[in-house]
């Protein structure tokens, strides 16, 4: 997720600078002010309490606050990230934007602090009181409202110095200058994230060219548990002792292993873009395994994909690559191939239904030629890296 905080004075420019960005990484926009002044003009118990302390410009206390914010990120579990204005105001605030995100098991990307000098704060505000219609955007309102902005609010950025979320630019700027400022902060942070994508699919159904193909083609890792396993067994290791049986017949080797070989290899990377996993998660337990995995990098997956096959032609195909020099031990009879396709019937594919209540997966049709299939692949990880940040 990419969860950005927008800090300033009055006048600053958050709202315009929130327009921008909620566009751009598709955002959920939480202004903590609109907020309130909806519940302001909807009348409501919040609004009734919330209304007398606006209009002097004071702020309006943490508990309200905390209700409206909990309500706006419960209501949109499926967020990309979001955008605050205007919150956190307070220390107290600051630990509930914490705790929150923690909730959400996500975290603050970035608080940015659009730094504006308070005689250009009152300037703004004025000029903007022609036209905002807004009760509170005249002179002694504003200098109220500055004053407890730097009394309550900008101490606070000393608690995002302390988690190293902090940065700060000269909102003075024109509106386009302080936008590529803005940008260049998230480009920053978000070129130094790994993208992580998860590849699903039957047997046959051309996952590890795929996968292949995508490592190659974007910078990632591909990281596929089988051919990892092939080569412990190959370099006859201990560990390649223990699994060759089950291996070759083509059952799920223990969790302890494998995870023990996906740590090395996560561990091992160095200037890549991400992973790609192939043949893994296979089981739920694994697919905790991996979210674990990947937050000690502070990571996550980034994208699911499902490569999807009528079972007729993962037979044929399997069938057929079993008298190619292809052929793989757990392929070398129809009996075991029915048997892996059984076993990922009965493990894997429940584990895909299980990301599907809480991730988008993409089903990517797996008919047809190698490059047919690439040309898909290759334009839905080309659009989920777009899309993401
Ligand atoms: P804004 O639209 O962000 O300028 O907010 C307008 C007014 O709403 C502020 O002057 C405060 O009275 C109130 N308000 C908005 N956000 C908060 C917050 N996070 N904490 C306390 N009061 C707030």
């Amino acid at each position: 997720m990419l969860n950005i905080a927008l800090f300033g004075p009055p006048g600053a420019g958050k709202g315009t600078q929130a327009e921008f960005l909620i566009n751009r990484y598709k955002l959920i926009y939480i202004s903590t002010g609109e907020l309130l002044r909806q519940e302001i003009a909807a009348k409501s118990y919040l609004g009734l309490q919330a209304e007398k302390i606006i209009v002097s410009g004071g702020l309006v206390s943490d508990e309200i606050i905390v209700q409206l914010i909990e309500k706006s990120i419960t209501d949109n579990p499926k967020a990309n990230g979001f955008l605050f204005d205007g919150f956190p105001r307070t220390w107290v605030q600051a630990y509930i934007l914490e705790g929150l995100m923690i909730k959400l098991n996500t975290s603050l990307t970035c608080l940015i602090n659009l730094k504006l000098p308070v005689e250009e704060s009152i300037a703004r505000l004025m000029k903007r009181g022609e036209t905002s219609g807004r009760s509170d955007d005249n002179e002694s309102v504003i200098r109220t409202r500055l004053s407890e902005y730097y009394e309550k609010t900008l101490p606070i950025q000393q608690f995002f110095q302390g988690r190293g979320v902090y940065h700060e630019i000269d909102a003075g700027q024109n509106v386009e200058a302080v936008n590529r400022s803005v940008s260049e902060i998230i480009q920053t942070i978000v070129s130094k994230r790994l993208f992580n994508i998860v590849l699903f699919g039957y047997p046959g159904s051309g996952r590890g060219t795929q996968a292949e193909h995508l490592a190659e083609k974007f910078g990632l890792e591909y990281v596929a548990t089988g051919k990892m396993l092939q080569q412990e067994i190959k370099n006859e290791t201990e560990l390649g002792e223990q699994i060759g049986d089950l291996y070759e017949s083509g059952q799920l080797v223990p969790d302890e292993i494998v995870v023990k070989l996906i740590e090395k290899k996560l561990e091992n990377h160095n200037n890549i873009r991400g992973f790609i996993f192939k043949g893994f998660p296979r089981t739920f337990v694994q697919a905790y395994i991996l979210d674990g995995l990947l937050k000690k990098h502070h990571s996550r997956v980034s994208q699911i994909i499902e490569l999807k096959v009528p079972t007729i032609e993962l037979i044929n195909r399997l069938n057929a690559r079993s008298k190619t020099e292809n052929c793989m031990p757990y392929d070398r009879s129809t009996a075991r191939i029915v048997k892996r396709l059984q076993e990922h019937e009965e493990k894997t594919v429940p584990v895909v239904d299980k990301y599907k209540h809480n991730r988008r997966v993409i089903r990517i049709d797996g008919r047809g030629s190698f490059e047919e299939v690439a040309a898909r692949t290759v334009a839905e990880v080309e659009q989920g890296m777009r899309n993401l940040f």
